[in-house]
């Protein structure tokens, strides 16, 4: 539709999740029209989140380092882990302040319909954890929609010979939506109702 550059860069912008080709059309035009100084600072937060950021060996979190932030903070409760799908669950649950137990992100949801099994999430990692922690409550806060259920009921199963107490968020969250989505008190609140699974 336009020429060489330009299109590739509505291209690139039309890959991003929720910009569908108008946006990425409309971001494109902005960026054309800005000042090469804020475009510049743009290009230079893509390139040091590419070169800097890694995932936490431990709990798979976003992480400048070997270990992230929290799996460094000696203070944290090492008795319970928090199961989360996505780093940016862990940023919500943390604003509610409720919560001082470790997390382990999934990188996901099992989804047979995107083809995403157990395999493709980082389930090894949380059963090696659990077998050489001090563990003994697993909370599962993945999303309150299908695929997110359907996590939880698959990993509260799987969890079941090891005897830990595995609780589930309490009902309440926007059903369908994602954790993030849930305001702070309701999410805090999900927090201290949280029930007991029985798979
Ligand atoms: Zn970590």
């Amino acid at each position: 539709m336009y020429e060489g550059v330009v299109q590739d860069l509505i291209e690139e912008l039309g890959r991003l999740p929720g910009v569908g080709p108008k946006s990425a059309q409309r971001i494109a035009f902005h960026i054309l029209q800005s000042d090469p100084a804020d475009v510049g600072r743009l290009v230079f937060a893509l390139t040091q989140v590419t070169e800097k950021v890694r995932f936490c060996t431990v709990c798979g979190n976003v992480s400048e380092q070997d270990q992230c932030r929290i799996c460094r903070d000696p203070r944290r409760d090492p008795a319970v882990i928090c199961v989360v799908e996505e780093p940016k669950d862990v940023v919500a649950i943390e604003k509610t302040r409720e919560f001082r137990g470790f997390y382990h992100v999934l990188g996901g949801a099992i989804s047979p319909i995107d083809g995403v099994g157990p395999d493709d999430l980082r389930v090894r990692e949380l059963m090696t954890r659990l077998a050489s922690d001090q563990v003994t409550e697993v909370i599962l806060a993945t999303d309150p929609n299908l695929e997110g259920e359907a996590t939880a009921t698959y990993l509260a199963r799987l969890l079941k010979p090891l005897g830990l107490r595995v609780t589930r968020l309490a009902s309440g969250l926007p059903v369908g939506g994602d954790l993030e989505y849930a305001d702070e008190l309701t999410l805090g609140r999900a927090f201290e109702g949280r029930r007991l699974l029985d798979a």
